[in-house]
């Protein structure tokens, strides 16, 4: 099998994780995850594939994004059956990068680097979810509450805002718990 970005280097046995063999490229350090190799190996690490997965982390968050690989721009055609990869696009405040997908046989190429930034964000287990639109929609949903919690604490206090928070979190479990909010918003109206 050869590297599908430099037709003429042949790719090796390899591990991304433990328990997930992957072939590799020894000269530009990309590499490509067969189908069954990650479905087998997503299982064994307790995936649903039919549920979403949560954001939890932050692209701003990542310590030291590495700089992408020269490669990530070039088109390429799938080591194993010949089709034209699919592209996934992560888009980070300081960088930005393609995680590649054929749309025939399901299995991924990474660039040098890119898996473990996945493993940063968490999406190493869910790269399917990379191809569809929610990924970016949940990351923008999670930057807004994470500003709106850091605004909260800088107009009232850290003191003030750590017991809104858990107010907050009361009425949310509580089943009468609009009650509560009506009542804070009666409070303000006079
Ligand atoms: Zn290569
Ligand atoms: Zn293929």
């Amino acid at each position: 099998m050869q590297c599908p970005k430099e037709p003429k280097v042949g790719l090796v046995d390899g591990t991304l994780s433990p328990g997930l063999a992957a072939k590799c490229c020894p000269d530009c350090g990309g590499a490509w995850i067969p189908p069954e190799n990650y479905l087998n190996w997503q299982t064994r690490q307790g995936i649903r594939r039919d549920q979403d997965p949560q954001v939890n982390v932050l692209p701003s968050e990542i310590p030291e994004p590495l700089a992408s690989s020269p490669l990530d721009n070039r088109a390429a055609l799938c080591p194993d059956c010949q089709h034209y990869l699919v592209r996934g696009r992560i888009k980070l405040q300081k960088l930005m990068f393609f995680v590649e997908r054929c749309p025939n046989c399901k299995g991924y190429w990474c660039d040098r680097g890119e898996w473990e930034i996945l493993q940063q964000l968490q999406l190493d287990t869910h790269l399917e979810y990379i191809f569809s639109d929610l990924w970016q929609t949940s990351v923008k949903e999670l930057e807004f509450a994470k500003r709106e919690r850091q605004a909260t604490i800088e107009k009232l206090g850290p003191e003030i805002a750590a017991r809104l928070f858990e107010l907050a979190e009361l009425l949310e479990d509580h089943p009468n718990g609009d009650f509560g909010v009506a009542y804070l918003m009666r409070r303000f109206e006079q």
